[in-house]
């Protein structure tokens, strides 16, 4: 079976954003971020943005009817008819029943769904290393760790769900960029 609809899942700093990226020139598919569709939308100061900001500076999450909201829009332009990796949506189970509902309407499914698994500590010290080079405005200790607990609390029961479904590979996360994109390639072919 061709896996063209890509779903990668995993905690922040874990290089799901890199990875998908990456993934996503591979199969020549778009790569969906909400996150970096947020962002963009925040820079922009649309009323959209406006909204998302101060969840976004906190480390929480944006309300799932505004992110459901943006992807859906992603995912329903012409392009992503070719396929999609998505990174960083869904994030909690309406999100996922959502997806589930609008690739319904779509006429299509989820290939595969990704899982990136790393230490907690290897995390926060690659996040901590990212703050000095990318400067994002969520990438201080604060914030970090009040990420990482989202992540486990509304984001990680993901996983069992995809697992239930039969479409989850997980894959260690750590090592450098090539190992786990190596790995990823590995998963996906197996
Ligand atoms: P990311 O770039 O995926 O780490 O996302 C950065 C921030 O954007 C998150 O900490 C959330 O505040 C917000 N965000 C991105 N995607 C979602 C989502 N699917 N649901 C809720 N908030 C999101």
């Amino acid at each position: 079976m061709k896996l063209r609809n890509l779903l990668l899942l995993g905690p922040p700093g874990v290089g799901k954003g890199t990875q998908s990226a990456r993934l996503a020139a591979r199969l020549g598919v778009p790569h969906v971020s909400t996150g970096e569709l947020l962002r963009a939308a925040v820079a922009a100061g649309t009323p959209l943005g406006r909204k998302a900001k101060a969840f976004m500076e906190r480390g929480e999450l944006v309300s799932d009817a505004i992110v459901i909201g943006v992807a859906t829009e992603r995912l329903s332009r012409p392009d992503a008819k070719s396929g999609f990796v998505l990174d960083g949506f869904p994030r909690t189970l309406a999100q996922a029943d959502a997806l589930d509902v609008e690739l319904e309407r779509l006429g299509t499914k989820l290939d595969g769904c990704l899982s990136l698994l790393a230490d907690e500590a290897v995390l926060i010290e690659r996040l901590l290393g990212r703050a000095g080079i990318e400067g994002r405005a969520d990438d201080n200790e604060g914030t970090i760790r009040k990420r990482m607990r989202v992540y486990q609390e509304q984001t990680e029961p993901l996983v069992a769900r995809y697992r239930r479904a039969g479409s989850l590979r997980e894959v260690d996360g750590v090592g450098t960029i090539e190992a786990v994109e190596r790995r990823i390639q590995e998963a996906l072919a197996a």
